[in-house]
Formats: C-alpha cells, sequence, structure tokens
C-alpha cells in the first residue's frame, strides 16, 4: 500500500524524514513530495509538508491522490487542546473532523454544516484508527480518541475555544485535519488525523504553542513511525 503522509510544517515532518530512505523526491504546487520507504515498514511512503492553512492541506491531498495515487492519507502535527481532560503533549486520534469555522448561519443552517453537501462530518477510517490506537498504546502516552475541529485560525480567545466547545464539541482544533478529511472524503480515500497538543487554546496559547511544538511534533511524528512499522 502506497501511504501519503501530511504535515503541515517542517517540524511536523522532519522527524519522519530523519528515518526515511528516499528514494525520488518530486515537486509539485511549489512543495517537496519525499517517496520511499520508513524503516521498519514494509508500505510505500509519500511524505510532504502543505504548508499551513486549509486550502494548502486539501491541495496537496489531491496531489497525493492524482500523482502519487496514494491509498491512505495520515495527518500528522500538533494542536490546541479544546475539551478539559486534553492536555498538552496528549495524543489525539480523530474520530471525525469538521470545519469550525464554516458559518451560513445567517440564512437559518446549523454552524459548520457546509450546505448542499450530503455530511460536512468527515469520518476517519475505522482500520486507521486502530492501527494508530496499537501504536500509542505500544508508546504509551496519554491518549484521546474523538473529533478534530479546524479552522483557518490559531485559536486563543477563551471565547472562542468554548464557542468551538460548545458547537462541536472536539477534542481539539488545528488549521488543516478537517480540509484534508474533507478531500480524502470527496476522492473516497481512506484517512486519519493523530495530533500532539502543543498549547491550550486560549489565553498564553501562543507562548505555549511557541514552546511546546517542537517537542509536540515529534512525539505525533514517533507515533506515525511506529503505526507504520506494525501495519
Ligand atoms: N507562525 C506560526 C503559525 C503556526 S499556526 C508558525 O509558523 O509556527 C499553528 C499550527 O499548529 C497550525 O498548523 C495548526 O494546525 C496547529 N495548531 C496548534 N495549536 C493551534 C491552535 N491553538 N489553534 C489553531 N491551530 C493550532
Amino acid at each position: 500500500m502506497t501511504v501519503g503522509i501530511i504535515g503541515a510544517m517542517e517540524e511536523e515532518i522532519t522527524n519522519i524524514l530523519e528515518d526515511m530512505n528516499v528514494l525520488t523526491t518530486k515537486n509539485a504546487l511549489g512543495l517537496d513530495f519525499y517517496l520511499g520507504k520508513l524503516n521498519d515498514s514494509a508500505h510505500n511512503i509519500v511524505l510532504v509538508r502543505s504548508g499551513i492553512g486549509k486550502v494548502n492541506a486539501a491541495l496537496c491531498v489531491q496531489v497525493l491522490i492524482d500523482l502519487f495515487a496514494v491509498d491512505a492519507v495520515i495527518n500528522v502535527g500538533v494542536a490546541g487542546a479544546i475539551d478539559k481532560r486534553v492536555k498538552i503533549g496528549d495524543i489525539i486520534i480523530s474520530t471525525d473532523a469538521v470545519h469550525h469555522d464554516f458559518d451560513t448561519t445567517a440564512l437559518g443552517d446549523e454552524p459548520g454544516v457546509i450546505s448542499r453537501m450530503e455530511s460536512s462530518v468527515f469520518r476517519a477510517d475505522d482500520a486507521l484508527i486502530s492501527a494508530a490506537e496499537r501504536a500509542v498504546e505500544a508508546i504509551g502516552f496519554p491518549v484521546h480518541k474523538g473529533r478534530i475541529a479546524s479552522g483557518d485560525q490559531f485559536v486563543s480567545d477563551p471565547e472562542q475555544k468554548d464557542r468551538i466547545g460548545r458547537l462541536f464539541a472536539p477534542l481539539c482544533c488545528e488549521m488543516e485535519g478537517a480540509a484534508i478529511a474533507h478531500a480524502c472524503y470527496l476522492n473516497m480515500v481512506p484517512f486519519v488525523i493523530i495530533r500532539a497538543i502543543s498549547d491550550n487554546a486560549e489565553e498564553g496559547s501562543n507562548v505555549n504553542y511557541e514552546r511546546f511544538f517542537r517537542e509536540s511534533a515529534v512525539i505525533a511524528g514517533r507515533i506515525i513511525k511506529t503505526m507504520l512499522a506494525q501495519m
């Protein structure tokens, strides 16, 4: 199987790249797609840094599918905690993903609902979720399984955190997951999102983020590597 692995930022992919035997690097959308194998894994890997935000992430998924024919997509990265049980350093495995910033409520629609689409909640693949759970178990990090909410904004305001929590009840928020999930849904390609928490998505989250995001990115990368070695 060929697995696409997407991180938004260099820090989210470098520790995976370090363990990769890269056979070729191809460029598309101005991005480097690393093709090869990961240590201890039988699968073909295409690793890429998409850039930050939903448009960059969705476009990158389309390239992974159209040019590199990936059979599955794994999104790796960091995120801000929304659920009170979630702490910095914890791992989140997605069960589904939603766009928390999609809003046509002025027309009577529910928040986050994309009018005229069959679904606005994009379900992750059960087999990939189980593989991620087994990897986290093998390493022993605190883990939560549930919803991820994405939007084109860094959440650092308690009111915005509260709004997202109340309306969507996600475990965490970030800026790419739902776009990746959405693109995978339209292409009928299985996905899972694996994030490590870098901040608390409220006052001080900018300071948390700067302090912890590198470390959290490495933790998330370790899960991916273990997961692929076991798959
Ligand atoms: N100038 C910063 C911008 C990072 S944006 C930089 O270049 O490092 C934050 C990134 O981490 C996004 O990719 C997003 O997916 C994730 N993230 C972590 N905490 C977040 C939060 N509280 N709100 C939204 N995204 C968050």
